[in-house]
């Protein structure tokens, strides 16, 4: 068994916890561009105490390189915990993030995500660099 044969892929309009990575197909070398990374983005997924996103991270595989790039990691901490119990409290993080970068080189991003409840999960898309 492989870490990497847990993570789970399927199409994010159809299943809630795939990870969408939103930004240009298409960036200019050395300039920073927005990426938009959230869970639920058609389907939502629930933000309670019991079920919620943990984390999204994002890296970066330039094209013609064999090593993978950690853009960044962002942790969903607040699901409603409280000394009243469980979601009694007075905040949930949003499993949504924006984040910015620059590219040198054309490669693919790959946005990993965890629930609580149902495991690893993946996608990625392809970017250009003119
Ligand atoms: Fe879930």
């Amino acid at each position: 068994m492989d870490i990497g044969d847990r993570f789970q892929r399927a199409d994010w309009k159809a299943e809630k916890h795939v990870p969408v990575i939103d930004c240009p197909g298409e960036v200019k070398a050395g300039e920073n561009f927005k990426i938009n990374l959230m869970i639920g983005k058609e389907i939502a997924h629930p933000n309670t105490t019991e079920h919620h996103i943990r984390w999204v991270a994002l890296y970066f595989s330039p094209a013609d390189e064999k090593f993978t790039y950690e853009i960044g990691r962002f942790e969903f901490n607040a699901h409603g915990e409280a000394v009243a119990g469980a979601n009694e409290g007075p905040v949930y993080t949003h499993h949504a993030v924006d984040c910015w970068a620059m590219l040198k080189k054309p490669g693919t991003l790959i946005a990993t995500s965890l629930c609580n409840i149902h495991g690893l999960w993946e996608s990625s898309i392809d970017i250009q660099v003119s």
